[in-house]
This record gives structure tokens, C-alpha cells and sequence, in this order.
């Protein structure tokens, strides 16, 4: 049977679906080291940006989640492109270079079935230099990953909340706790925060917000009604409350559990049964 490249509806029946989640998984951990190499190794010229236009012609395969993906690029290293925070270690136009690379192995990875192999070498060329082979197809979120996807699992609940009781329970507990205790968890999120700086995990950090906001932001299930945080106050502090949460499972293993059982509590009631690092 030929399957025709248009008619790639999920990524789940993609060909080249190994390469792709191979690509994806590896952004949150591209350390600064690699950055230099990626940089390094890129460069253009007519053969690639014909090959770059090909990749992303409107008729690709699953061309917006190609165009996410980018997106979710941009967001992971907003810190390395502004260059402006302390910890950020790279020169952001290294940085810049780098996140071209970065963006042509997902364009080739998903546009491997339009694309000659000259072409998919081509684009692939710099991130095979720096990570010759692909690897699993999730992210790794720490020790206590099962805790960290539970909890990012059961933020769609929330969005649904117009026409599910229970939802819409929980988001008022949520809101009643959001105002409690705020500048003691604003402190545990800083502390929090640097763990990820001290662990190399910033950029991991940023994918699991990111993630976050994504499920909290969804339509809800029943009548489609799209969540918009941050148009409302009380919208914007649940935001915060749940991704402060879901960033301190993920560094858990290098805060103390005072400082995690303080940004996770307020959510205990999301996961149901969830433990509490002891
Ligand atoms: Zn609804």
C-alpha cells in the first residue's frame, strides 16, 4: 500500500516517527556544550535552502506540528536568545546559529518522505554531528517523572470545568488555595528554580511549564469553550500554582522536601494518592 505523505493525519503514522521523537525528545536537554557545537557545525547555502523551502511547504507532513515545534524551540531557549540572565552561559548568537540547526533536524526529521536523502542528510547534518543517535521518545523529567506526567496528566480536568462537577470543584479549591502562603511558595519556586540552573535542568524546566499551560489552556471537552490563562486573575494564579507544582516534582531530587511538599501540597487534591517524597 502507498501512503500518500499528505495523508499523514497523526504523527503516530509517520514513517520517519522514531527520528521525529527522537529529535523532539532530545530539545529540553541540549546542553550548553552542544549549543556551541550545533552552532559550529551550520551553515546555508542554495542546496539547503531549497531543500529547508521543501521541508516546510504548506503541504508537508504535519506541517503545524511542525511550526509548534518551533515554537516550543523559541520558548525553551528564550533565556540563551535574550542573554541577559546570569546563568545563561552562551553568547546568545551562538545561540541563534544553533536553534538553526535545531530547527532544520525537525524539518527534515518530519519531512523525511518528501525529501531526497541528499536533502534530509543535508539538513540532518549538524544535529547528527552532535548526537549521532536517536535515542527514546520522552523527554527525561527526572526521578520523579511518574509524578511529574500524573500531574501534567490530570490538568486537562481543570479545563473541562464548565461541565464537570468534579473539575470545577477542584478549580475552586485551587483558587482558595492560591491565596495562601504566597510569598513563602514565591520563595520555594526561586529556590526551586535554582536547582534547575545548578542540575542543568532549566530547559527541562521550561518544557514542563510549557506542557502545563498546554493542558490547563485546552477547550473544554463538553462545549469547546477555549481556556485562556492569564485573562483572569484567579485563572492566571492556578496557572501558577500548578506549574510551580509540577516544576518542583521534577526537581525534587535536589530541594529539600520542606521546599517541595510546599509548592505540591496545594495540588494534592489534582492527584489523588500521589506521595509525597518523605
Ligand atoms: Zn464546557
Amino acid at each position: 500500500m502507498t501512503r500518500r505523505t499528505t495523508a499523514i493525519a497523526r504523527l503516530e503514522d509517520h514513517p520517519n516517527l522514531e527520528e521525529v521523537l527522537g529529535v523532539l525528545a532530545q530539545l529540553a536537554h541540549i546542553t550548553d556544550e552542544d549549543l556551541g557545537r550545533l552552532a559550529g557545525g551550520w551553515h546555508n547555502d542554495p542546496f539547503l535552502g531549497q531543500a529547508r523551502s521543501k521541508a516546510l511547504t504548506p503541504d508537508s507532513p504535519l506541517i503545524c506540528e511542525v511550526l509548534s515545534a518551533f515554537d516550543a524551540v523559541s520558548a525553551l531557549f528564550e533565556d540563551d536568545l535574550r542573554g541577559d540572565a546570569p546563568y545563561v552561559a552562551v553568547d546568545p548568537g551562538v545561540a541563534v546559529l544553533a536553534l538553526k540547526a535545531v530547527r532544520d533536524a525537525i524539518a527534515a526529521s518530519y519531512a523525511r518522505p518528501l525529501l531526497s536523502r541528499a536533502e534530509h542528510g543535508a539538513l540532518m547534518r549538524p544535529w547528527r554531528a552532535v548526537y549521532p543517535y536517536t535515542t527514546g521518545g520522552q523527554p527525561d523529567l527526572g526521578p520523579q517523572s511518574d509524578q511529574v506526567h500524573a500531574l501534567l496528566a490530570a490538568l486537562p480536568r481543570l479545563a473541562s470545568r464548565c461541565h464537570d462537577a468534579s473539575g470545577l470543584q477542584l478549580w475552586e479549591s485551587l483558587v482558595d488555595q492560591s491565596y495562601v502562603g504566597e510569598s513563602e511558595r514565591a520563595e520555594a519556586r526561586d529556590s526551586a528554580f535554582s536547582a534547575a540552573v545548578v542540575t542543568s535542568r532549566r530547559r527541562v524546566w521550561a518544557l514542563v511549564r510549557r506542557s502545563g499551560a498546554e493542558g490547563l489552556g485546552r477547550s473544554c471537552a463538553t462545549c469547546r469553550t477555549p481556556r485562556s490563562y492569564g485573562a483572569d486573575r484567579d485563572s492566571e494564579r492556578v496557572l501558577t500554582l500548578c506549574l510551580d507544582a509540577v516544576c518542583a516534582l521534577l526537581v525534587a531530587d535536589a530541594l529539600p522536601d520542606g521546599t517541595t511538599a510546599l509548592l505540591t501540597a496545594p495540588v494534592q487534591v489534582l492527584v489523588p494518592g500521589q506521595r509525597r517524597p518523605s
